[in-house]
């Protein structure tokens, strides 16, 4: 099977966030997915933007990018900003750890996208920015009879 590519880039701005998971449930679509890995992309993706506008850019202007891929049924999704970056990747990836208690962050996005997805990286630099790349394969489905 083909490689086939999207890649999007748009403001950091909460209204994207909604746009982002629907943009890449789309192009998920055609693998045929589940209610349910359809909800799991959705849910990854969002977190990923949400940290990006939240943390990345704390909520001053940037730029995201986001760009899938899918191959032989796998579909890879990589979020990027040129935000603030994080120092230390391993502690932010822990559940329940949270550099933004004050605005009631739960600490548990990179947590969802490691349990939604079948893998979850993150390489970052402080003052270079952020990026998360998330793998999920999607099972063929039976023929239906
Ligand atoms: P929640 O997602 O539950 O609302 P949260 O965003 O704080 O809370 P995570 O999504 O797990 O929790 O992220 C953990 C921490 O990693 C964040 O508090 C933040 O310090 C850091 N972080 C995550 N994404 C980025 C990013 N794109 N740029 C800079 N820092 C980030
Ligand atoms: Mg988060």
């Amino acid at each position: 099977m083909e490689t086939q590519e999207m890649m999007m880039e748009f403001d950091s701005s909460s209204s994207n966030e909604s746009f982002a998971r629907v943009a890449v449930a789309a192009f998920a679509a055609r693998l045929d997915p589940t209610v349910e890995e359809i909800t799991d992309i959705k849910t990854a993706v969002s977190e990923a933007v949400t940290n990006c506008i939240i943390h990345g850019y704390e909520s001053t202007e940037g730029k995201i990018r986001v760009e899938c891929k899918i191959h032989n049924r796998e579909l890879l999704i990589t979020v990027m900003d040129r935000g603030c970056g994080i120092a230390d990747v391993k502690k932010a990836m822990e559940p329940l750890y949270t550099s933004k208690p004050e605005l009631e962050r739960s600490g548990m996005g990179f947590a969802f996208m490691e349990a939604f997805m079948d893998e979850l990286k993150v390489s970052s630099m402080p003052m270079a920015g952020t990026i998360v790349q998330m793998r999920k394969k999607i099972a063929k489905k039976p023929e239906a009879v």
